[in-house]
């Protein structure tokens, strides 16, 4: 079978034969057959009226000749000295003298006859000899009708002139009837002496009428011939004895000798043209269509991978289950995500990561069947449309097999890279029958597979929908949620653990749900996260807090920064410009980060903090104990403040280990310089525990729930008012250590 695109390469050829290169070079030909036609026909009517006007040229020199005799004729006959020497009486002397030789030697008239009324010839000039011969003997038929013709007309009557023939060819004739010229004394015909004179018509005579009359090599011919043209020779008794025939002069055949050279060269010549214009648009079409085919080609595929693109898949998934609904059957959406590809891209670098891409979008290739197809949907997502399957099992068998080919490692730059893969599978027509219900399904399979543990594959149960879909409801309202007003900032107090006294407060984002009521930050942070929102709300809350916090005097406001907003290189610009806004002073605020914001790349961070720090707030390690950054490292980046989880204050009460580390952590702070909060106290013995054990500042509901602002404002102004703290701290011993050492 020949390669696909050879097909279409020669279909585009015939497609470009059918459309083009037919009717050009038809309408060439036909326009050239025309052009040809028609010099020809002009030609040939050109022929053909020179012919015309030849013929009458022929035909009128043949009558001038006879009128020419005809007239000589009469003047001899109409003559009162003939009257009176041939028929008066006959003298024969008188007859040699003067219609005998002298007519042919000075008129060039080749007979000359003298006949009696009674018929008898009494004189006859034979080419210029006086010959004793009778008419009838010399001039054969024709002769007689003439004779007969002037006997039988008035004498007055012109001469009868005609063709006759003679011993050995045809003569002009003519007969006239011999008469005094004063005309008063007519003569019966049958009385009458007549004067007979002939012309031969010789190829002398027929040589002196062409010249004259311009007919080339005329002839008397005893038959027309094809090569010459003609006109016949009637004798003057109705018979035709032979034609006139000359060469024709044929100018349209002259015409075409001259033309048709130049004609076949301009012809050739018009078809190189065309023959090269038409190579030169055959180039330009089979480049457009080529230059087509590559954007069709682009639009539906990656770039990166070459594997058919959403676009192609979703067309691809139509067809199927178009099919699937015609002739029942199976398919099988899988949808796959690579695990741990992000950690790829952010370590080693975006060409590693494109490298890694095409690996596996290989190996994916090498284990489908021919009629499935594999498509990168964007990012590490890839989607397998398995088509004419009997059962599930097929789909499972092609998915343990996709796990198998990618649970090799890759290597790339001589690092080996572990590659898993979850997968999500949905098969229609029990999952669904449209693409829109089976993709969100695989989807919602793939988001199962990949809580479940990676590089497993799951299919798709109706139970995992109902949490993928809130998950999506949710990512879809909060783009909502910043422009409706439904974001909300509570403020949690921090309590000075020697004083007693609200030192400060953790701003806490609340997100007022139209209909899910208040929904907490754990649920839709992280979503806001994901789908990059977080940027503009966090910028929101920043801006919200300081406003907040300058109508509460003395009290330091600390606010959370997603580790997304950490790495917004523009972030030391937002919160210089929140605190300018809202006038607050830069050493009011507090920025909250969590170690994993921190640790991807530790030197990039302490460059991001030094930035913060210059602009006079305070940072806070949020969750210190929860992640896993090292004291070492901890102590190299600039916090004033490190937060205790509250995870590990739940269990002081409960077991040793945790009293013992958020003991140690405490020792640890103060070494350091940094001022310790612990989290989420519940309970009297918690913050006992941590007062005792020197912890600077607590935090938690048993000192206070997260609350609007106006209730803090209210706090703020009854502090002031009595001066002292309102928290059971106040009645509390001062924690051991620290009496000590103060
Ligand atoms: P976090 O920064 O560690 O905040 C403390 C969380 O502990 C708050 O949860 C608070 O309500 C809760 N808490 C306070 N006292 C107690 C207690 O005694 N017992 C218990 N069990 N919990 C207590 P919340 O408000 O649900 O916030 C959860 C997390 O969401 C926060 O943890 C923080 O990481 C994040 N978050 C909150 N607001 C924002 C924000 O504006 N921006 C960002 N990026 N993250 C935020
Ligand atoms: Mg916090
Ligand atoms: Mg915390």
């Amino acid at each position: 079978m020949p390669a696909p695109d050879a097909v279409l390469a020669s279909e585009r050829e015939l497609r470009f034969a059918r459309r083009v290169m037919f009717p050009v070079a038809s309408a060439v030909v036909v326009m050239t057959l025309a052009v040809v036609g028609l010099i020809l026909w002009t030609a040939d009517q050109q022929d053909r009226l020179s012919l015309d006007s030849e013929r009458k040229l022929a035909v009128g020199a043949l009558t001038a000749r006879v009128g020419n005799v005809a007239r000589q004729t009469l003047d001899y006959a109409e003559w009162d000295e003939a009257y009176r020497s041939l028929h008066e009486r006959f003298d024969a002397g008188w007859a040699r003298i003067n219609v005998g030789p002298a007519l042919h030697h000075s008129f060039g008239l080749d007979f000359s006859f003298v006949i009696a009324p009674d018929g008898t010839t009494r004189y006859a000039m034979r080419d210029g000899d006086t010959v004793d011969r009778r008419v009838d003997d010399e001039l054969g038929a024709g002769i007689a009708e003439l004779i007969m013709a002037s006997r039988a007309a008035p004498i007055t009557d012109p001469p009868r002139a005609g063709l006759v023939r003679t011993g050995d060819g045809l003569a002009v004739a003519a007969v006239a009837g011999v008469r005094r010229q004063d005309d008063a004394f007519a003569l019966d015909g049958a009385d009458r002496t007549l004067l007979v004179l002939a012309v031969r018509l010789d190829d002398e005579v027929l040589s002196t009428i062409g010249e004259r009359f311009l007919l080339r090599d005329l002839r008397v011919l005893p038959e027309p011939s094809a090569s010459r043209a003609s006109v016949p020779l009637v004798l003057a008794d109705g018979e035709v004895a032979a034609v006139l025939a000359w060469t024709p002069d044929e100018p349209g055949r002259e015409l075409l000798r001259r033309v048709l050279p130049v004609l076949a060269v301009a012809v050739s010549l018009l078809g190189a043209f065309v023959a090269v214009v038409l190579t030169h648009s055959r180039r330009a079409a089979a480049e457009i269509a080529e230059s087509e085919a590559r954007a069709r080609h682009m639009a539906l595929h990656d770039p990166l991978t070459g594997l058919p693109n959403r676009l192609l898949l979703g067309d691809r998934i139509e067809h199927a289950l178009a099919s699937l609904r015609r002739q029942g059957g199976r398919l099988a959406l899988l949808y796959l995500d690579l695990d741990g590809f992000k950690a790829v891209n952010d370590v080693l670098g975006h060409a590693i990561g494109d490298q890694l891409l095409r690996e596996v979008s290989g190996r994916l290739a090498g284990v489908l069947r021919e009629t499935d197809t594999v498509a990168r949907l964007g990012g590490d997502e890839f989607a397998v449309l398995q088509t004419g399957i009997a059962d599930a099992t097929a789909a499972e068998t092609l998915a343990r097999r996709i796990l198998a080919a990618l649970a090799e490692p890759f290597t790339a730059d001589g690092a080996i890279i572990p590659a898993g893969v979850s997968i999500g599978i949905a098969v229609a027509p029990e999952d669904g029958t449209t693409h829109d219900l089976l993709a969100r399904r695989a989807d919602v399979a793939l988001y199962k597979a990949k809580e479940t543990g990676r590089a497993t594959y799951c299919f798709f149960e109706t139970a995992l929908d109902a949490t993928l879909s809130l998950r999506r409801e949710l990512e879809h309202d909060l783009r909502h949620a910043l422009g409706g007003n439904q974001l909300e900032v509570h403020y949690q107090p921090q309590i000075d653990l020697r004083t007693g006294e609200m030192v400060g407060v953790e701003a806490l984002l609340r997100w007022r749900h139209p209909t899910r009521g208040l929904i907490p930050p754990a649920q839709f942070v992280p979503l806001a996260e994901e789908t990059g929102q977080i940027r503009e709300i966090g910028t929101w809350v920043l801006g919200r807090a300081c406003h907040d916090a300058a109508r509460w005097p003395g009290l330091r406001v600390s606010v959370n920064i997603a580790a997304a907003q950490f790495r917004d290189r523009s972030l030391p610009e937002t919160v210089r410009a929140a605190l300018a806004e809202a006038g607050l002073a830069a050493g009011r605020l507090e920025l909250e980060l969590t170690e994993s914001a921190l640790f991807k790349n530790p030197e990039e961070a302490a460059t991001i903090l030094g930035a913060l720090r210059a602009l006079g707030v305070t940072l806070a390690m949020d969750d210190f104990g929860t992640g896993y950054s090292s004291l070492a490292q901890l102590h190299r980046l600039p916090f004033d403040t490190l937060k205790i989880d509250q995870a590990f204050i739940a269990r002081v009460g409960e077991d040793r280990s945790s009293a013992a580390i958020v003991r140690a952590v405490l020792g640890m702070t103060r070494g350091l310089g940094v001022r310790a909060v612990a989290e989420g106290i519940e309970s009297a013995a918690q913050l006992a525990f941590v007062a005792y054990e020197g912890c600077d500042l607590a935090q938690g509901f048993y000192l206070g729930w997260p609350m609007p602002a106006a209730e803090i404002g209210e706090l703020v102004q009854t502090q002031q008012a009595t001066d002292r703290g309102a928290w059971p701290v106040a009645a509390m011993p001062l924690p051991r250590i620290r009496a000590a050492a103060g």
